[in-house]
């Protein structure tokens, strides 16, 4: 006799599987975003249609599936060749080149550049937002090519890699650069003993001929980070008679030999893994000099402001991309019967999250629009203080937001198949690179020292939206009191102007609910350290407002 247990527990029920969100797919990550598509019809209406193009390969499941296996299958290094000869060669999965392709094949580093539009700052800054919500390892080519077109223009000594590097294309050939269609760079600063203070540096260039702007030098020493080895050329400081010197290193030589440089490791990164971070040595490369001898810092940072902003801008699209996640799966996902999202504890935390990239987005866009009118004294001086302000708070902040994002979707934001740990690994980067956030401090202490009169333009763009707002009045009376104070308070200085910046243009740019709740939690004292506390706002016009779509 068969014993059939008939009892409604012998089976598992069938899973609800409207309960298992899908993939987000398909949504255009541009046309959705109530803040990107904002800057483009308001600076730049001309570049919807290339932003459209990049916004709705944001979320093309292919697309995300070539950033995934970017990460999976990092790069290698190859010393030798077959014959034993020495070619310092970096394998790459093809996925990384579908990234490099599709990055420079949109213009991610270079539309501000080669657009002769008004707004072409914000319409780049726009792509390079997009392009960090697919991937941060090639957003490192990008910035760093973005930030060097002003030093190779004008220089007809570097003529052949100012010309390749604005290309919208990728050549990943190794070959000189005049053979190539287009080319990318590198910045290679950092050496063992430090990365902050390059007057350090210990590797040194000699001239081959005469000293001076242009001439040819041979380099000496190392660089202890080094990423993107593969690029055609790289921009490096060195000790020369004159002090400390840029130079411009290409990778092979015009007869097609490699230059007197050795790669001895691949970094093993915990984030940005796609993206090949060496330890390189010089040995006679030949350079050209850059800039004056002794001006080498001067030269370098030049270009700072740009990859500075660039690395905001990115740190706000990588907080957009943890938060379209967190909204689609909260929104698509029940517990107790209702979304997630409407979940009474849960919705201050999703609200919080939408507040923070409101305010990182409008502050990178708000420097990018300074970068468009450099012709006006006062918009020289928002980017000159603006710009650390932006990268400091902006990258910083995107750790928390992707920790909290990974906690409000749940396990499966732990799991590689899933975005988040990705973003979640890439997340502190930004702010180590290009200056770590202390560099940024004191780099705001130093205008503030220099160019006191730099902080009224600031306080011009806060104080319409401070009449309205007496905690953002109050924010700016600290202000001005805390620029006399010690240095030690610099970072509660820099903290206070981020808040307060974004607060204004949140009045300025985003619906009420937003910029009230903004204000009252960030600069008001009912607010604690983490995401979720808000009170007594408009949780869901907030969400809203954050919505793709
Ligand atoms: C993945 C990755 C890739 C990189 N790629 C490159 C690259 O391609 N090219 C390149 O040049 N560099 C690269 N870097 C290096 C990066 O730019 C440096 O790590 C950074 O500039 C900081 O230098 P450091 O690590 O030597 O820290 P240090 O300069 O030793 O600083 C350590 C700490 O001390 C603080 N500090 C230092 N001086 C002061 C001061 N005066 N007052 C207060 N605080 C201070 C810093 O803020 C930091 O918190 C890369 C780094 C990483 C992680």
């Amino acid at each position: 006799m068969t014993l059939v247990d008939e009892t409604p527990f012998s089976r598992p029920r069938p899973i609800p599987d409207d309960n298992l969100v899908p993939d987000l797919h398909g949504v255009d990550a541009f046309a959705g975003d109530a803040i990107a598509s904002g800057v483009v019809e308001r600076y730049a209406p001309w570049a919807r249609e290339r932003a459209s193009a990049l916004g709705s390969r944001v979320w093309d499941p292919e697309v995300l599936e070539t950033a995934r296996k970017a990460q999976r299958h990092t790069p290698e290094l190859r010393p030798l060749d077959r014959l034993g000869r020495e070619v310092f060669d970096v394998d790459f999965h093809p996925s990384y080149h579908d990234l490099m392709s599709l990055a420079f094949g949109s213009g991610v580093h270079s539309l501000a550049w080669t657009a002769d539009e008004p707004g072409a700052h914000s319409a780049r800054a726009v792509l390079s937002y997009l392009w960090n919500q697919v991937d941060g390892s090639t957003a490192c080519p990008t910035g760093m090519a973005y930030a060097s077109i002003p030093i190779l223009r004008g220089r007809p000594e570097l003529a052949p890699w100012a010309e390749k590097v604005v290309v919208e294309g990728y050549d990943p050939a190794d070959v000189p650069v005049t053979a190539k269609s287009a080319a990318t760079i590198g910045y290679f600063m950092t050496e063992k003993h430090g990365g902050s203070d390059l007057r350090a540096n210990v590797t040194v260039a000699r001239p081959v001929g005469r000293r001076g702007t242009g001439e040819t030098y041979l380099v000496n020493g190392h660089k202890w980070f080094a990423s993107v080895p593969m690029a055609d050329c790289y921009l490096t400081v060195a000790q020369t008679e004159g002090g400390v010197s840029c130079l411009l290193i290409p990778r092979r030589r015009a007869d097609g030999s490699l230059n007197g440089i050795r790669v001895n490791r691949l970094k093993d990164k915990l984030g940005n893994r796609a993206n090949a971070s060496s330890e390189i040595e010089y040995h006679d490369a030949e350079a050209l000099l850059v800039g004056e001898e002794g001006k080498g810092v001067r030269t370098i940072l030049s270009s700072a402001e740009y990859t500075r902003l660039d690395f905001a801008i990115g740190s706000a699209g990588l907080m957009r991309a943890a938060l379209s996640q967190a909204l689609h799966v909260n929104d698509h996902r029940t517990a107790f019967g209702v979304p997630l999202s409407q979940l009474p504890i849960q919705a201050p935390v999703l609200a919080d999250l939408a507040l923070e990239w409101a305010g990182a987005a409008h502050l990178g866009f708000r420097v990018a629009r300074a970068e468009d009118h450099q012709d006006d004294v006062s918009e020289q001086l928002v980017s000159r203080l603006l710009t650390p302000v932006a990268k400091f708070w902006n990258c910083r902040r995107v750790s928390g937001v992707t920790e909290e994002v990974i906690q409000s979707i749940g396990g499966n934001a732990y799991i590689e198949e899933h975005p988040l740990p990705r973003y979640y690994r890439e997340a502190p980067l930004n702010a180590i690179w290009e200056g770590t956030s202390n560099m940024m401090v004191m780099d705001v202490g130093r205008v503030l020292a220099r160019e006191p009169k730099a902080l009224e333009p600031v306080l011009d763009d806060i104080r319409p939206a401070a009449a309205e707002h007496p905690l953002l009045a109050g924010a700016l009376a600290d202000i001005e009191e805390l620029v006399n104070e010690p240095e030690d308070t610099t970072r509660y200085l820099v903290t206070r102007l981020a808040l307060a910046a974004q607060a204004a243009l949140l009045v300025e740019h985003a619906p009420t609910a937003v910029a009230d709740a903004f204000v009252t939690s960030r600069l008001g004292t009912g607010w604690g350290p983490g995401y979720g506390t808000l009170r007594g706002v408009d949780f869901e016009a907030i969400i809203d407002h954050a919505r793709l779509g």
